[in-house]
Parts: structure tokens; sequence; C-alpha cells
């Protein structure tokens, strides 16, 4: 089965095109523990949507759109696991290069460049979907603004109950 994530250039137009997509991660060629590298991530969970338009203009091919996802992330206060949306911009350019061959570069920022050679008759989405998603899960997240984290003296989470214990502080 194709990714859902794999434009023709066929199929672009001079000027915006529209897209709407939604599938589940495997759709997109990509891996519900997408983010192996953070241990703090769990999974994608359910469907992605995304939301693109595609400005083609001579060889330059604009994305600029929005991805909606949700995961499962474990706290790194108190360990708990928690499902979070995320709702992440989209940003990529492609160009056609001039080359026996034609090829299509990705361009990234300039201070990261890294021209990723796709297949010639394809965008592919799901390069950029992948991005997004890793730049959008945090290095250490939280299940709230203010977890309270466990108690170093017996164990408990202390947001979900009030264990009382005293924190000494040892004398010295
Ligand atoms: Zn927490
Ligand atoms: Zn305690």
């Amino acid at each position: 089965m194709r990714k859902i994530g794999l434009v023709p250039l066929a199929s672009l137009k001079p000027g915006d095109n529209r897209f709407e997509l939604e599938g589940l991660a495997r759709d997109y060629g990509l891996e519900i523990h997408e983010v192996r590298e953070n241990p703090s991530f769990e999974e994608l969970l359910g469907r992605i949507r995304v939301d693109v338009v595609i400005t083609r203009s001579g060889k330059r091919f604009l994305v600029r759109g929005r991805v909606h996802f949700r995961a499962r992330l474990r706290c790194a206060i108190c360990n708990e696991e928690y499902e979070r949306d995320f709702d992440e911009e989209l940003v990529a350019e492609f160009t056609m290069l001039e080359r026996p061959h034609a090829v299509y570069a990705r361009e990234l920022e300039p201070e990261e460049l890294d021209r990723v050679k796709i297949d010639a008759d394809f965008i592919d989405l799901s390069a950029v979907i992948h991005d997004a998603i890793h730049l959008a899960i945090p290095i250490a997240p939280r299940c709230r603004e203010a977890c309270q984290g466990i108690c170093p003296v017996c164990g408990a989470n202390r947001n979900l109950v009030q264990c009382g214990c005293e924190l000494r502080v040892p004398k010295g």
C-alpha cells in the first residue's frame, strides 16, 4: 500500500493545492514508537490529521500547514503516563534540482541544511510530518504544569495523595 503522505507532483497545479489527510501512523509510513531516542515518549495514538497547502511556483514547492496528533508520554517528574494532543505547524520547501536525473530536495533551515533526495515523482509529506512530530515532543515532558512528583520517603504519587511524610533535611 502506498503511503498516504506521498503527493504526486503531476497532481499539483501552479499556485495553491490544498490537501487534508487522515490516517494511522502506519498509513503514513511512520511507527507508533516514532521518537525512540526520547525515553519519555511512549507512542502515537489513533489517527494523525494533516491539513496542508502546497504552493507550486516554477521549480519550488512550498509546504505549509498543520498536523494534529495525540501521543502517550511519560512524565519526567512523577513517571506516570499521560496523553496529550499536539497541533503543530508544518513548513518545508521542496526544490526541483536541475540534474540529469530529476531529483527533489527538501530544504530545511539554513543552520541544519539537510537535503533529502526523494522520489522524483512525489513530494513526501510523511518526511515533513516525521520532522514535526520529532520537534514537538518535549525532552522532559510534565503531566501537568505543577507536577508534585514522587514522595522520596514513601514513594506515593503526590499528585494523587497527600502522604504527609515530612521531608527531613539531614543534619550535618
Ligand atoms: Zn507528573
Ligand atoms: Zn510520602
